[in-house]
């Protein structure tokens, strides 16, 4: 299913009409389609469009775990503050909780 990422958020194509897209907003869930409206209201079940969008949320954070990773692999040891501004406070701290990156005295390594 065709994910567009815009200024103004997520759009997925109808699978029914080609051209037609629907808005879609992950977090709350919402989408703008009919199906949605019908199913997430009253069986809390969510339409394909925003099952399309998170499953693309996803596999874009895998990979950014991925590059992460292979950063910090490649390097050995890392200074903390480095990695927090190369890529960001939320995806770093996510690796650390997971214990798949360890920090001790300033410094980031990987889990061996
Ligand atoms: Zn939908």
């Amino acid at each position: 299913m065709k994910v567009l990422v815009g200024e103004d958020g997520f759009k997925v194509e109808s699978s029914s009409q080609k051209g037609v897209f629907y808005k879609v907003k992950p977090e709350k869930p919402e989408c703008s389609c009919p199906a949605f409206r019908f199913r997430y209201l009253r069986q809390a079940v969510v339409c394909k469009h925003v099952q399309a969008v998170q499953e693309y949320l996803h596999q874009r954070k895998g990979k950014v775990y991925e590059k992460i990773l292979g950063f910090v692999k490649e390097i050995g040891e890392v200074d903390a503050v480095t990695l927090l501004e190369r890529f960001g406070e939320e995806d770093v701290n996510e690796l650390l909780r997971r214990g798949e990156l360890l920090e001790s005295r300033g410094k980031i390594r990987l889990l061996e």
